[in-house]
């Protein structure tokens, strides 16, 4: 049985489409899991922890929705492979990187363990999350929050 997944991408160094391009081919390719919607690739200003640097180098981000048979902490793992595989480094919190991929959402599940919360605790409060999210999905919503177009309204 296979489950609807949301997937956030996103990266700010070296050639970003082409890691972007290649996260969104090895995510496809992997048992289990099949490409529903891939919105498109949005430039976005860095975020820091003391918030947006206009100085950093900036992201592009996309949103994949995907139907998956993998449990959830199967999908993050291999989403962490994927990172590895494509350069990812892990430094500071919210450093620059090649490659990011987050696990938005998960079957309208609200769990947490100590390696995975879900849905993603910061994602409604992310316009480079919920933007590209509506644009392949209109009607989305995140549990325990509620619409994604209300979010999305919430920050403008
Ligand atoms: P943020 O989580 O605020 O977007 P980040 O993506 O830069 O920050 P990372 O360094 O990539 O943070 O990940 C930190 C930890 O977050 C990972 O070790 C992972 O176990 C944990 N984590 C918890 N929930 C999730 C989730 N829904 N998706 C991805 N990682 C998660
Ligand atoms: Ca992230
Ligand atoms: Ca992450």
């Amino acid at each position: 049985m296979s489950v609807r997944a949301v997937i956030a991408l996103g990266g700010n160094l070296g050639d970003r489409q082409a890691t972007l391009d290649d996260a969104v081919r090895l995510l496809g390719a992997s048992d289990g899991v099949t490409i529903v919607a891939l919105s498109s690739y949005r430039e976005t200003v860095a975020v820091r922890v003391d918030g947006p640097d206009i100085e950093a180098p900036r992201y592009l981000n996309a949103i994949a929705i995907i139907d998956t048979a993998l449990e959830p902490a199967q999908l993050h793992a291999h989403l962490q492979r994927i990172e590895t595989e494509l350069g990812r480094e892990r430094h500071e919190r919210w450093g620059d990187r090649t490659l990011d991929l987050d696990l938005i959402d998960f079957d309208g599940r609200e769990f947490s363990t100590p390696t995975l919360t879900v849905p993603h605790p910061r994602a409604h409060e992310r316009l480079f999350v919920l933007d590209p999210w509506l644009e392949i999905d209109p009607q989305a919503t995140i549990p325990g929050v509620g619409s994604v177009a209300n979010a999305r309204k919430v920050l403008s």
